[in-house]
């Protein structure tokens, strides 16, 4: 299934996307869920499609797409129809790994990160979550020191998706621990910098083909022109900005992950007999698959309705929180639906619906879980 946009561009768009999906992905998935691996060749491959800058201006490297929000948010889509884990290590380094390089580094940044990013030569991660920092995003504890021509950085970060393969990291810090969430600022590290080391590859049993990691950061040198933010106090907001962006791409995520949830459903109900007859002739199954579908039609409006504003310039902190909450939640419950219309064999590892009901739970944590999101709207409403 699929709900298309009214944009035009952005359909073509998803019709070339969709067509390396199901030629270059869908063959390989279960065994990348499997093996649970970065997949760089396949990264690289889809850089040189032109896809990695889908959201960024020709000036800076990008696609200069006219819808570049709409179009991101359908690669995303497309690319977790095939494989969600995979979908997620390009949503990370198409947005917010780049989207604060592209917003707030210099020319030299641009170069020497984003550049290389895009075409697939060097993998980026953007880290602000902390072992005892998560959704209290202002609490962390990795702190930036002052010293003669830069900082230093001294913390740890849990969770930094790319995190293992990661050639450079946006790391969100404190320059003041005390001052809360108005002392953070943002700093670009090259992880061959001494100090920086991956503390641990962390197993999942959703998302699996997503490099997942907890990472140290022990008195590492990071040079002045690789601060993002020069006033003290905008790192936060900046942080604020791209992960509010980002909440549509991974509600982008959980559509495309739902709709292949449905599609393997539907085919099942048509091949699976029962009482003589195909099971999807059953009413009970015919429902359960038009509850899915209208789910993932709700999802997919909000998603592209939130993408569209973006590409206006307009405010999206409601809609893109929206976005996600309903995505993350609706294809969710698609997905454990989609799995009772297997029986017995949705419960086997050669069937892919536990695959899509593993991963339909990664949207509706990473970025900020459902809850938080509920928590960003009511504030926005001045509940
Ligand atoms: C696969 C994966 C990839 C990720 N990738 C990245 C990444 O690349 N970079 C990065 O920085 N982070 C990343 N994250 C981290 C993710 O953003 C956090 O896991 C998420 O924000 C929740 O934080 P937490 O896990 O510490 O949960 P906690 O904050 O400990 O939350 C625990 C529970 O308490 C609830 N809760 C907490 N505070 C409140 C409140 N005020 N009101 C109501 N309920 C509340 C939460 O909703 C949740 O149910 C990733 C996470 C996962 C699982």
């Amino acid at each position: 299934m699929m709900v298309r946009s009214a944009c035009e561009e952005a359909e073509e768009f998803r019709d070339h996307v969709a067509r390396w999906v199901d030629e270059r992905l869908v063959p390989v998935a279960q065994d990348i869920d499997e093996e649970g691996d970065f997949q760089h060749a396949l990264t690289r491959e889809l850089a040189g499609l032109g896809y990695i800058g889908t959201l960024y201006p020709a000036e800076t490297g990008g696609a200069g797409l006219e819808n570049p929000n709409l179009c991101f948010a359908i690669l995303c889509e497309e690319l977790a129809r095939g494989s969600m884990g995979f979908a997620a290590g390009i949503c990370m380094q198409g947005s917010t790994a780049t989207y604060t390089i592209q917003e707030w580094g210099n020319a030299h940044l641009r170069e020497t990160y984003l550049l290389p990013a895009l075409r697939g030569e060097k993998i980026g991660a953007f880290a602000i979550t902390e072992p005892n920092a998560g959704s209290d995003a202002g609490s962390l504890r990795t702190r930036a020191t002052r010293v003669d021509g830069g900082w230093v950085l001294r913390g740890s970060k849990m969770f930094t998706t790319n995190g293992t393969v990661a050639d450079f990291i946006t790391v969100v810090a404190s320059v003041d621990p005390d001052k809360g969430a108005r002392a953070l600022e943002m700093f670009v590290v090259d992880t061959k910098s001494e100090g920086f080391r991956v503390g641990q590859k962390l197993d999942k049993f959703s998302v699996r083909s997503s490099d997942t990691a907890e990472l140290v950061f022990d008195d590492v040198f990071v040079p002045d022109d690789h601060a993002l933010s020069s006033e003290t106090g905008s790192g936060f907001l900046n942080a604020y900005r791209s992960l509010t962006v980002d909440r549509i791409f991974t509600a982008a995520l959980a559509v495309g992950n739902a709709r292949s949830a449905y599609d393997a459903a539907l085919r099942h109900s048509r091949e699976r007999s029962q009482f003589g007859r195909p099971v999807g002739n059953f009413q009970a199954i015919q429902f359960r698959l038009v509850d899915i579908h209208a789910r993932i039609t709700t999802a997919a409006l909000h998603t592209y309705h939130a993408a569209q504003m973006a590409d206006k310039g307009q405010e999206i902190t409601i809609e893109a929180a929206a976005a996600k909450l309903v995505a993350g939640e609706e294809c969710h419950r698609a997905c454990h639906e989609a799995m009772s219309v297997f029986g017995g064999y949705g419960l086997m590892r050669e069937y892919p619906a536990q695959v899509h009901l593993r991963d339909s739970y990664f949207p509706m944590i990473g970025g900020g879980t459902n809850d938080i999101m509920r928590k960003v709207i009511a504030g926005q409403l001045g509940l």
